[in-house]
């Protein structure tokens, strides 16, 4: 494998030059304790912790929670129509192989999208692998790894108090350049090393794959009784998806008059009550049930019949901010009928001593 061994200072250093080179950069910030995705001044600010996860993903910097499409003036003979400016060249910045995934997920659905397609050419992703797990990780029953390289362009690899970066594409390489004097080229000793800590997080994360036939197994129980049983518990706020790296669905508003005014859209989700109403009043999902039920079959059956690959993650951030603590791992085995009922309203037991998560962990990969 091709790339190079740098110490944390040539890693700083180089990030030193990322910052300056005149394009955007995003990275995790620590901001009141909680790590989060900031444009940043310089390499001081960026947090590359292998052990973190930032509370929210990247996501808003490729589809932004708001955005105008365009806005429109009228001056009593003509209609003047104003688009945004193109978007700002940017370099995203430590990634989670899971966000970096998310990355690629939105690409799926948002392809044909003008604006997400521009802003998607320029940005150039450098991710992180992990050196260890959190409680809610399940990235590899998903078809992920904790140093997976879907979606990035060069990927840093924690080691050993240093790093291992790699090149993944043609633009990764090419944010490599004019920084590689004095590198070290990496040895196989050291692809070795990094191997056998990728084992590690993975056995810590101890999820087994889930089987691509689940799609359609999953796609059978629309009419299962468990959607009611797991609907009871969601209140319907549509945390899960704003937080979710891999949700791209958004809803297109008018403000203004007949003079001026803007269209915007801003992020939606499928587990919002009016997500789906039209504008005579029917609403096709009426009812908690079939909103969650489309949640889990959409990321878990429909688009994975589509594109091969599951529109989840794996990253965990819906498990861990869930007010009521549904659990995309139990839901999925409730769905299919693998685990008995969890009692309506009850958030699953927590065995004492075992990190929030742990048990849910076992349900999906039993
Ligand atoms: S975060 Fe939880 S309660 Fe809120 S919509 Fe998602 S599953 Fe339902
Ligand atoms: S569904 Fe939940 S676990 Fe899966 S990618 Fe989205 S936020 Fe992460």
């Amino acid at each position: 494998m091709d790339g190079w061994r740098l110490t944390e200072e040539q890693v700083r250093a180089w990030l030193a030059a990322l910052v300056a080179d005149g394009r955007r950069a995003v990275a995790p910030v620590e901001v009141d304790r909680l790590l989060l995705f900031r444009e940043v001044g310089s390499a001081g600010e960026i947090r590359l912790d292998p052990h973190g996860r930032t509370r929210w993903s990247a996501k808003e910097f490729l589809l932004p929670a708001t955005e105008t499409l365009f806005s429109y003036r009228y001056d009593g003979e003509r209609v003047a129509i104003d688009t945004p400016s193109p978007p700002p060249e940017q370099i995203l910045i430590g990634l989670r192989p899971c966000d970096a995934a998310g990355t690629a997920r939105l690409d799926d659905q948002l392809a044909g999208d003008e604006l997400y397609a521009r802003r998607r050419e320029r940005t150039v992703i450098v991710s992180v692998a992990c050196a260890s797990a959190g409680p809610a990780c399940f990235c590899t029953a998903v078809g992920g790894s904790p140093a997976g390289t879907e979606g990035s362009d060069l990927q840093l690899i924690p080691l050993d108090g240093g790093w291992l970066l790699r090149p993944l594409t043609d633009r990764g390489v090419a944010l490599t350049a004019g920084d590689r004097a004095g590198w070290a080229v990496a040895a196989e000793q050291d692809w070795a090393m990094a191997e056998g800590q990728l084992r590690a997080v993975e056995d810590a994360i101890g999820a087994e794959p889930v089987p691509p036939e689940t799609a359609a197994a999953l796609a059978g129980r629309f009419e299962a009784d468990s959607w009611q049983v797991l609907a009871e518990r969601c209140l319907g706020c549509g945390l899960c998806a704003y937080v979710c790296p891999s949700c791209g669905c958004f809803d297109v508003t008018d403000d203004g008059d007949v003079f001026c005014g803007t269209r915007c859209r801003s992020w939606d989700s499928c587990g919002l009550a009016r997500f789906t109403k039209h504008a005579a009043g029917h609403n096709p999902r009426p009812g908690q049930p079939a909103r969650y039920r489309q949640r889990i079959l959409h990321k878990l059956a429909w688009f994975p019949l589509e594109h091969g690959s599951f529109m989840c993650v794996g990253c965990g951030r819906c498990t861990e901010l869930c007010p009521v603590g549904l659990d995309i791992r139990q839901s999925l085995a409730l769905a299919l009928d693998q685990v008995a009922d969890a009692p309506t309203g009850q958030q699953p037991e927590q065995a004492p001593g075992q990190p929030p998560g742990q048990e849910r962990k076992a349900a999906i990969s039993s």
